[in-house]
């Protein structure tokens, strides 16, 4: 009978394995794809076990009051206060002051407006990380920018010199039920615009894939991959 913790690390472990075999695959050093645990659904206690082994530098969260109830209110969060932490989901521009205050990264930009706005919330001595969110889906329910709109927002942001904003990459959402061929395609995409639109820059990041294709992103370019489910399976019953 294995523990909750057991299970944890052990989904920890899993992830670790896959995500250096698909680097070995690709010819990638593992040292270039950072995880993005995503504790969006993870109950308190199940991210405290992950963030004990040391091995999670970055982590998601969608949700601005979720997550400073967690992050900044539960003194129980509060030694692990150099986590990195990225807002992934769709955001509003009432809550755009917040999250620029809160955020270490918003990897969910999709206009100019919202940006003009967290550069002039983003505290003093501060540089938020920005990604834009490039749409791979047709579904009008999916939330950032056709790669076209995406790529003529990077230009738009980097015209604009804001000194408060390190815009450094993409992040897409891949649909899903499709087959790996198009998966590919798909990633492919983004990556060469990633190529053209960040090239050499020193700190940058491809933000693909999530737990049902982050093997197939990472085997493509990803490397910041956003992994929920496949680390925080929500019983025993389900591993
Ligand atoms: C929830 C979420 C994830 C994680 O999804 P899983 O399938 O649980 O790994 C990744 N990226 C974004 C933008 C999310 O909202």
């Amino acid at each position: 009978m294995s523990t909750r913790e057991d299970v944890l690390l052990q989904n920890l472990k899993d992830v670790h394995v896959s995500l250096e075999q698909a680097c070995k695959r690709a010819g990638r050093s593992p040292k270039e794809v950072t995880l993005l645990a995503v504790t969006k659904y993870a109950a308190d206690e199940d991210v405290q076990i992950l963030l004990k082994t040391g091995q999670i530098t970055d982590i998601g969260e969608s949700r601005l009051q979720q997550a400073q109830a967690r992050w900044q209110q539960n003194p129980a969060f509060a030694r692990w206060n150099k986590i990195r932490k990225h807002f992934i989901g769709h955001l509003q521009k009432n809550k755009a002051a917040k999250v620029a205050q809160f955020f270490d990264f918003v990897d969910s930009l999709d206009n100019l407006e919202t940006a003009v706005l967290l550069a002039k919330h983003v505290p003093a001595g501060k540089t938020l990380r920005v990604l834009v969110q490039v749409k791979l889906t047709d579904k009008k329910t999916q939330s950032g920018l056709p790669l076209q709109e995406a790529r003529r927002l990077v230009r738009q942001i980097k015209a604009q010199h804001f000194a408060n904003l390190c815009l450094c990459g993409y992040m897409g959402i891949a649909p899903q039920g499709v087959t790996v061929q198009t998966l590919r395609t798909l990633f492919r995409s983004i990556k060469e615009a990633f190529e053209e639109d960040f090239p050499d820059k020193k700190e940058r990041y491809l933000s693909l894939g999530m737990s049902e294709d982050f093997i197939v992103a990472v085997e493509e370019g990803s490397s910041l991959p956003r992994i929920g489910s496949k680390l925080f399976a929500k019983n025993l019953e389900e591993v």
